[in-house]
């Protein structure tokens, strides 16, 4: 298997309640690696840029507002089979369906405040690693 990248963002939800280092953790004991990483408060432009494959589901507009509500860290995570290990560790979008020992079976609040987010594809993870951070801000 490849070393890939993809790219994560600790959500509002779990800034607030001080779970970065936790969900940290839970991202590195499941062999990832963060190459780069920076805290920063969304804008509703980015935020509604980010998200936009979305803008036709019904919860796009409270979805922008809740990734706009608090600070987010942005990562970019390396590792075999990224996309796919970030996803198992995750856990299902909906914190009720999550396993047990994924972040958001651990931390979520809600399906929409699911603490964090994942990359789905490695070409939407470039595209993604490519809306947030130049190349010399990764230092693998
Ligand atoms: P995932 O983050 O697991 O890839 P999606 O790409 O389907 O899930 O959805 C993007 C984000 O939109 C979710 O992580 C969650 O924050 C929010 N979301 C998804 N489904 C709903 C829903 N039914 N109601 C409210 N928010 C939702
Ligand atoms: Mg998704």
């Amino acid at each position: 298997m490849a070393v890939t990248r993809t790219f994560s963002i600790i959500k509002p939800d779990a800034t607030r309640r001080n779970l970065t280092g936790a969900v940290t953790k839970m991202l590195e004991d499941a062999g990832l690696r963060v190459v780069a990483s920076k805290r920063i408060q969304m804008t509703k432009e980015q935020a509604e840029g980010f998200y936009a494959v979305h803008k036709e589901r019904p919860f796009f507009g409270e979805l922008v507002d809740f990734m706009i509500s608090g600070p987010v860290v942005l990562q970019v995570l390396e590792g075999e089979d990224a996309v796919k290990r970030n996803r198992d560790v995750m856990g299902a979008t909906n914190p009720a369906d999550a396993d047990e020992g994924t972040i958001r079976k651990s931390y979520a609040e809600s399906i929409e405040a699911n603490s964090v987010h994942g990359s789905d594809s490695d070409e939407n993870a470039k595209t993604e690693i490519e809306f947030f951070f130049a190349e010399d801000e990764i230092v693998g």
